[in-house]
């Protein structure tokens, strides 16, 4: 049966997510939308001939009779009380990332979905889509290169807009990192540190670029992750495992070599969308099958706050320059069905 969907949050992601969701994926409609710019989301509507209603305040929209599953794409600082206005529905419920922009504002989604006694939320970290991490996955799982003993990463974007400023990079950005890696090693964070790079000249104002993230796992395994969001050349993103018996690349995206004019060179993306592009429709695809069949497979609410409380962690190392310790609650039970 066809999902009914609603998308809270029609902005640049959303729209993507739509436009996929009715043009490439299967198994579920657009019925509802949801946005504080109401003239914008109703002239998309109509653009993209929809159909869907369009819905002044999202509480409504969650509550409609004919909407059985919510996607929500607003930004960040809305998706708590979103989140707990599906919880409360008892309606399935896809959110972009960052679940919550706080770790107590995490915690509450998960108490929520608990109370209610059964998975609704699953969280747009779709790096855990992409065929390049899962290969890498395969390999570590296999045991290839014995046990991860450190893990050197990068996240570099060519440049990032003026309203991106302050901490943006450790909460927006290297979230994506702290989400994947996690799940890659099969371990979790107990410190956090930041140390500011040299300051690059393209950092705009407000913005500090590059800076440098060490995470130290449970298992003891040591991450370093360079964040450089201005650094002119690309879309590059990264990541080296290194284990007891040898190390692991995450595959660069595919690119024709190329030798002309006495230089031999393979491209580099310059637009996020494009590298995780595939990721995007195998995530949303998976979360329609999923959710027809009563199921969360993907980044749970537990994912989320963990992911939450990491990042808040590093913000905090970031203003004390110390090493801060990355505390979690007890992870209830029902997140190790
Ligand atoms: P965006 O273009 O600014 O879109 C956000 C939309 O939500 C805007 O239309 C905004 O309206 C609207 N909005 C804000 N508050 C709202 C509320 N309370 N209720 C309903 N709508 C509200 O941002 P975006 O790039 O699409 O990002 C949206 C979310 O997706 C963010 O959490 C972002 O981190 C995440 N994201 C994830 C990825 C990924 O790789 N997984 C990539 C991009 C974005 P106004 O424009 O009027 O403020």
């Amino acid at each position: 049966m066809e999902l009914r969907l609603g998308v809270i949050g029609c902005g640049a992601i959303g729209q993507d997510h739509i436009k996929r969701i009715t043009k490439k994926l299967t198994g579920a409609r657009v019925v509802a939308l949801n946005d504080i710019n109401l003239a914008a989301t109703q002239a998309f509507n109509d653009a993209e001939k929809l159909g869907a209603k369009v819905y002044e305040n999202y509480n409504d929209l969650v509550n409609a009779a004919d909407v059985d599953a919510l996607l929500i794409a607003s930004w960040g600082p809305a998706h708590e009380e979103q989140l707990l206005a599906c919880v409360a529905a008892g309606k399935p419920v896809f959110c972009e990332k960052p679940m919550t922009t706080s770790a107590a504002g995490g915690l509450r989604i998960v108490e929520a979905e608990v109370q209610h006694g059964k998975k609704l939320v699953q969280v747009g970290f779709m790096r855990r889509y992409d065929a390049g991490y899962r290969a890498l996955k395969q390999t570590l799982d296999a045991g290839t290169i014995g046990e991860a003993l450190m893990v050197h990463c990068a996240h570099r974007n060519p440049s990032v807009p003026e309203m991106y400023v302050g901490d943006m990079a450790l909460t927006d950005t290297f979230v994506h990192e702290i989400d994947v890696l996690r799940w890659l090693l099969n371990d979790d964070y107990v410190t956090a540190q930041v140390v500011e790079g040299r300051k690059s000249k393209h950092s705009h104002e407000g913005l500090h670029d590059p800076i440098m993230v060490l995470l130290e796992t449970r298992k003891g395994i040591r991450i370093d992750t360079e964040i450089f969001v201005a650094c002119q050349f690309g879309y590059d993103i990264q990541c080296q495992v290194v284990g007891e018996m040898g190390a692991a690349n995450l595959p660069e995206p595919q690119s024709i070599p190329l030798r002309l004019a006495g230089r031999a060179s393979d491209g580099i993306l310059m637009d996020w969308k494009q590298r995780f592009i595939a990721s995007y429709d195998v995530e949303l695809q998976e979360w329609i099958d999923d959710t027809q069949r009563g199921e969360v497979n993907g980044p749970t609410a537990w994912d989320g706050y963990f992911a939450s409380a990491t990042a808040e962690a590093c913000v905090e190392a970031r203003r004390t320059k110390g090493i801060v310790p990355i505390t979690i609650a007890d992870k209830p039970a029902f997140y190790n069905r």
